[in-house]
């Protein structure tokens, strides 16, 4: 599918996100990591594709399993589907 510039995800264009590795930061904890989150977040925020993107990585699966995606942490996606859960319940 042929997407325009600003249609697409935010997170592949190079000349947004020059290093992919802003979302998948080393560790967990720590003023530099929570900088990168941080700057990984606001990328997605303006992303024309998020909620969609975050609804892909809530179903899980390997690809989505680390790393911000649809601008929510590995954690907090976690926490989103617990708190869905007990919605459902
Ligand atoms: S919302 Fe998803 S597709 Fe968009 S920039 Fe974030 S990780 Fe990439």
């Amino acid at each position: 599918m042929k997407t325009t510039a600003n249609a697409g995800p935010r997170c592949a264009d190079r000349s947004i996100v020059p290093d992919p590795d802003l979302f998948f930061p080393v560790a967990t904890t720590g003023p530099d990591v929570e900088a990168q989150i941080e700057e990984a977040k606001q990328v997605c925020d303006a992303c024309p594709i998020r909620r969609e993107c975050l609804e892909v990585a809530l179903r899980g699966g390997p690809s989505t399993a680390h790393g911000t995606w649809g601008g929510l942490t590995e954690d907090e996606r976690r926490h989103t589907r617990r708190r869905r859960a007990r919605s459902a319940a």
